[in-house]
């Protein structure tokens, strides 16, 4: 048997023999960008590779999704290594699809093209032979959230529930069996930082209100009319009557915007319109937040007679963080690229928010950024400035660290299940967020 060391230098040696291999699929798939629960000339790619090397797999998983099951010695705990699918739209940039704007300006071609080179390092090098889990090759569609029209109506037909490739991959309950996920995503180089892990994502919930009021002439007959105006205003007051009730830690923030607020100033408004997100650091406190919000908004349309209509549109959960998970990749980045290079950044507050958040409320979640982009991410001056960083590095994180998490007898798999929290059951998920 082989120590976890040579398992490793094993599967880089794999990496690296096919490096070019790997740089023509992550830059094929740069080539034609495709938006989310669309993407089906990269969903054959990856479909082709898969053939290629002999990997069983499910395709059309939340439509353009593909999943391929790499058996270990023993089924003891299984590990995801994901990638998504899709791309994001800017229109500008230089490589944007001419029909459709769309652009690989978030470097999700970068995370499959890890996803490549994990496959690779674990064709016939004998590694899961030596393993005591599998693992599972995941390529999730829908991560950016664009063209939510088209997404809604796919929701209304009933194909999807969800917004988000990887929520919908929860409800299908292809995280049923899987006891680890593990991610990367390309980043700017910040500095000396080459690569970080566990930066926050808050999550949130947005709403849009309506209040129906009744229409009057303001000067001669307001009696007749509903104001659907001071239904709005007391509800917003009403917000702030709940904010002494958040706790601190929970990072409850609500917003909320007027975005109609009547039509003529001689006529009693009938028809207010306010938006709002209510974002939170934790699920429980999000979901606690948005039902006072609720409740807060409707006795504003209660105090005049005004309709009061809550429509929820869930977003994406927070981060809830595994520390020995993200102990294991930590040190896997470092002897890749230097502790000095590695930040390790642990639970903070702000940042953007990704639907990896829902995933992490379930089971152990890890989610690294590593350089290799020149230019910010989502804009028309994203690029792929270092592939070796990127494709190839990348691969080796997330192949080290599943290495790591199924040597043996499992025992560092064993460890971060133990000491992990799950803040939600899969079942309280699409419960609660599902109904939103
Ligand atoms: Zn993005
Ligand atoms: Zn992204």
């Amino acid at each position: 048997m082989r120590t976890k060391e040579q398992l490793k230098q094993a599967a880089f040696a794999a990496i690296d023999a096919k490096k070019m291999e790997i740089a023509a699929f992550g830059d094929s798939i740069y080539r034609e960008p495709e938006l989310g629960y669309k993407e089906y000339k990269t969903a054959d790619k990856i479909k082709k590779l898969f053939d290629e090397l002999g990997y069983p797999y499910r395709d059309k998983v939340a439509r353009t999704g593909v999943v391929a099951d790499l058996k270990g010695k023993e089924s003891k705990y299984k590990v995801a290594v994901m990638a998504e699918l899709d791309a994001v739209v800017v229109p500008g940039h230089k490589d944007a699809c001419a029909e459709t704007g769309a652009a690989h300006a978030c470097g999700h071609h970068c995370m499959m093209a890890s996803l490549a080179g994990v496959a690779y390092a674990l064709n016939g090098t004998g590694i899961l032979e030596e393993l005591c889990g599998d693992i599972v090759l995941m390529a999730v569609p829908a991560e950016e959230g664009v063209e939510i029209e088209f997404r809604n109506k796919l929701r209304e037909s009933g194909e999807i529930s969800f917004l988000g490739g990887k929520q919908e991959f929860i409800k299908l309950g292809i995280f049923d069996d899987i006891d680890f996920m593990i991610m990367q995503h390309i980043k700017k180089k910040d500095g000396t930082v080459e690569a970080e892990v566990a930066s926050n994502c808050n999550g949130f919930v947005s709403k849009l209100v309506r209040y129906i009021g009744k229409e009057a002439h303001a000067g001669a007959a307001p009696h007749e009319g509903i104001n659907a105006l001071n239904a709005a205003i007391l509800g917003l007051s009403a917000i702030h009557a709940q904010r002494e009730t958040f706790r601190s830690e929970d990072y409850i923030r609500i917003h909320p915007i007027i975005t109609k607020g009547g039509t003529l100033v001689n006529v009693v408004p009938d028809d207010v319109r306010i938006e709002t997100y209510v974002r939170g650091a934790n699920a429980a406190a999000i979901l606690d937040a948005s039902a006072k919000v609720d409740r807060a908004l409707k006795s504003g349309g209660d105090a005049v007679g005004a309709a009061t209509k809550i429509t929820d549109i869930p977003g994406y959960m927070p981060f809830n963080f595994s520390e020995e998970l993200i102990d294991v990749v930590y040190e896997n980045l470092c002897a890749l690229y230097g502790k000095e290079h590695v930040d390790r950044m642990g639970p903070g507050f702000g940042g953007g928010s990704t639907d990896a958040g829902d995933v992490s409320q379930l089971i152990p979640t890890v989610h690294m950024y590593i350089a290799g982009a020149s230019g910010n991410l989502h804009t028309e001056e994203f690029a792929v400035a270092d592939k070796e960083s990127a494709y190839v590095t990348a691969a080796k994180a997330l192949v080290a660290s599943a290495i790591d998490l199924l040597y043996d007898k499992g025992e560092t798999g064993e460890s971060v299940k133990k000491h992990f929290k799950a803040q939600l059951t899969k079942e309280r998920y699409l419960k609660e967020w599902g109904k939103l």
